[in-house]
């Protein structure tokens, strides 16, 4: 087989879509060293700076001294722990829900929520740049799938009135409209505030998964922030299917669902990524439930955060990039094809900036990129060296001005 692998690789190679893990060394930060070079980080999902707070290690090493490592098996074999009841108590409360479960990871989330909630004589709407978990999912549940056009509420409403061969699917969601909250490689908004109410309007259900929006928009569970996305469109009560991950803003390890005591209980019953899979180590949710109450009592990592924000994307602005409307911590800078993709994000290394170049099939051919984010832990020192090197990268690779008009 070794030779048909290799043969594999050289074609991924010559279109430019080879992927390799970059060594980076010293704790996830704004700062990281790699090949011994000290290089600002725009790459990670870790918004808020939480991944290296002490405190996240300190709520772990509690948990470790008290219940072990590891959870020994998946829950419904060997039980819950309390570090995973406090945490799914505090996500629910966050979350505006009745019940809370946590998974080990937002991909195992995904695929097995959806293919727990729909499948054969279902149909699921999916969004054309939904995050390749959904899309894994829904191929999963073999319920009927219908894209429609990237936040396009009117493609939606479209694919929504056509007739369904089979309303009476023995599944929870007969219809199903599922979409991120904020998209992990564009960084805009999914608008929900149109999107909930169509899928209502037809009777469907709706999944919204909040990796990106979680910790980072919209209300909080007390009236500080963090809430996610549905809550920044006042929809939050609407969303059947609550999902986000611990991984990005809360600095942590897995995903959630919230939602009705019903959807919760059909889970544990139905989702095969939650049933047949080790639960997550007691330390890690300790420490995720840690980070949701430093996310709860400490408002000004949010409110830094979107100050960061707005210094970076008013830097890009001026620098001649296209920038996003939407003031998420994501920023895409489109290069085109995936060679050039690789070319400006070596160009960004070189002068000092760690991003990844972001290829088909993350992205649609024609609009590789490079995708840079912002933390609350960033200094304006780290973000003015960034937006210096994607100044000069940009003019290198003859970006600047040039974006605008690129469909995304
Ligand atoms: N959904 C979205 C929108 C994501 O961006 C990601 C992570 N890239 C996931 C799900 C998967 O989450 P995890 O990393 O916890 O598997």
């Amino acid at each position: 087989m070794d030779e048909r692998l290799k043969t594999c690789l050289e074609r991924l190679g010559h279109a430019g879509l080879l992927r390799s893990i970059l060594p980076v060394e010293g704790p996830t930060g704004p700062i990281g060293r790699i090949a011994g070079r000290e290089t600002v980080v725009l790459c990670g999902n870790d918004y808020l700076g939480l991944a290296s707070d002490p405190r996240l290690a300190e709520a772990a090493k509690k948990a470790m001294e008290s219940e072990g490592f590891g959870a020994g098996s998946a829950r419904l074999v060997s039980g819950s722990r309390r570090a995973h009841h406090e945490l799914e108590e505090a996500l629910a409360r966050f979350k505006g829900a009745e019940a809370c479960l946590i998974f080990s990871s937002g991909y195992s989330a995904n695929v097995g929520i959806i293919s727990a909630l729909a499948g054969p004589g279902c149909v699921v709407y999916s969004d054309a740049l939904n995050h390749a978990s959904l899309i894994d999912g829904a191929r999963l549940s073999r319920a009927a799938v219908r894209v429609y056009r990237h936040n396009d509420p009117d493609h939606l409403e479209a694919l929504l009135a056509e007739p369904v061969e089979d309303p009476s699917s023995l599944f929870p969601a007969s219809r199903l409209v599922v979409t991120e909250g904020v998209f992990s490689m564009d960084g805009d908004l999914s608008p929900l505030d149109r999107i909930v109410p169509l899928a209502r309007r037809f009777g469907a259900s709706i999944m919204v998964d909040d990796a990106h929006g979680t910790g980072v928009l919209g209300e909080g569970g007390r009236g500080e922030g963090g809430r996610g996305t549905a809550s920044h469109f006042g929809v939050d009560p609407l969303i059947d299917v609550k999902m986000g991950t611990l991984g990005k803003a809360l600095g942590a390890f897995g995903a959630y669902v919230c939602g009705s005591r019903a959807l919760i209980d059909y889970l544990i019953n139905a989702c095969r990524s939650f049933i047949y899979t080790t639960g997550l180590p007691p330390a890690v949710a300790a420490a995720a439930r840690e980070a949701l109450r430093i996310v709860e009592t400490e408002p000004e990592r949010i409110a830094r955060l979107h100050r960061n924000i707005a210094f970076f994307r008013e830097g890009l602005r001026s620098a001649g990039f296209d920038v996003p409307p939407d003031g998420t911590p994501i920023f895409p800078v489109i290069a085109g094809d995936a060679d050039r993709a690789l070319r400006l994000a070596e160009d960004l290394l070189e002068r000092g900036a760690f991003a990844r170049a972001i290829r088909p099939p993350t992205v649609p051919e024609g609009t590789a990129r490079v995708r840079a984010t912002v933390s609350a832990a960033h200094e304006d020192v780290h973000l003015e060296r960034a937006l210096d090197a994607f100044e000069a990268a940009g003019r290198s690779l003859g970006l600047l001005g040039a974006v605008r008009g690129i469909s995304r």
